[in-house]
């Protein structure tokens, strides 16, 4: 197949090394000239341009920009371009991208590939990421099955593990168990420090080890990256931040109280809660 991928970083970068990898010709777009002209040297792209008009000829477009530039791109890339053209994006939120991307163009099937490291940019790009991790696929009553097929292959051709669900029930997922720890991280750093005490504060940092390190990982990353899975992720999110909150004031209640019992059945359920999403 003739591949489009927009946005020649991390994800856009890795998916063009494995799919061109699999025998497909790779027709990158990205901002910087600099970027394409890396893109084709490290050979993650056949032809590499700044210009969103060199894939009228694709069969299939991958959006992997910002995921606030992916509607802008398509807005761009659609003159000119011939209807059946598949176009997905990899965006990390689905419900607002899908509602408004088919809106723009019937052949539109939003996707996520839950894959990525701390890195960002086209040095990011790394062959197999997608190897073994979920693919999701988020289809509505409107995107051709067609399409959603073609889609479907190109990933377990990756070897994703492909599923497929609703824009909808992708965000809910999605900002249960990638949104609100991030949320819950940062406000895990943000209360530590903000201990008064200087000699407390002090040896707190000194003695931190592996357990603090796992669950302020999250809450350290990319600030840009956190606003916007809030920004585009709100409704989702703040479901989960009230279950969340409506939880810990229940282990706060326990502990005030000292209803021990309750805290260790609470402690023995989540011991068992975990394993499910591990
Ligand atoms: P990234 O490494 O920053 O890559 C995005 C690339 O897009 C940049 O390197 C930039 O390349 C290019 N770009 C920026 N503006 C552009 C424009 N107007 N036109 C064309 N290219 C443009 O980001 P990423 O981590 O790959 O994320 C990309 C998308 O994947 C996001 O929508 C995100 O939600 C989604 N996603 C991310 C992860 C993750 O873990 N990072 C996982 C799954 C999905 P140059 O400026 O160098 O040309």
């Amino acid at each position: 197949m003739k591949i489009g991928i927009i946005g020649l970083g991390l994800i856009g970068g890795s998916l063009g090394f494995d799919l061109r990898h699999r025998g497909h010709l790779i027709y990158g777009v990205s901002r910087k000239e600099s970027t394409c002209k890396k893109a084709v040297e490290k050979g993650i792209v056949d032809h590499a341009s700044i210009n969103l008009h060199s894939l009228s000829l694709v069969d299939i477009i991958f959006i992997c920009t910002p995921i606030n530039l992916i509607y802008p791109t398509l807005q761009k890339l659609i003159t000119n371009l011939k209807q059946d053209i598949i176009i997905t994006d990899v965006g990390s939120v689905k419900s607002p991208i899908v509602k408004q991307c088919e809106l723009l163009w019937d052949n539109f099937v939003g996707g996520h590939p839950m894959a990525g490291t701390a890195e960002q940019g086209i040095e990011a790009a790394q062959k197999n990421l997608f190897k073994n991790a979920p693919y999701v696929i988020t289809p509505t009553k409107k995107t051709p099955k067609n399409s959603i097929k073609i889609l479907e292959d190109l990933a377990q051709s990756l070897e994703s593990i492909v599923y497929t669900c609703s824009p909808e029930t992708h965000d809910q997922a999605v900002a249960w168990i990638s949104h609100l720890p991030v949320m819950i991280s940062a406000s895990l750093i943000a209360a530590c420090s903000s201990e008064k005490e200087q000699t407390v504060l002090k040896l707190a940092q000194k003695l931190a080890s592996s357990g603090f390190r796992d669950t302020s990982r999250v809450g350290g990353g990319n600030p840009e990256l956190g606003v916007m899975m809030a920004q585009y992720n709100k409704t989702a999110l703040l479901h989960t931040l009230d279950g969340y909150r409506q939880q810990l004031d229940e282990i706060t209640e326990y502990i005030n109280t000292e209803q021990w019992d309750s805290l260790e059945k609470l402690l023995m359920m989540t011991q068992e809660g975990r394993l499910p999403f591990i």
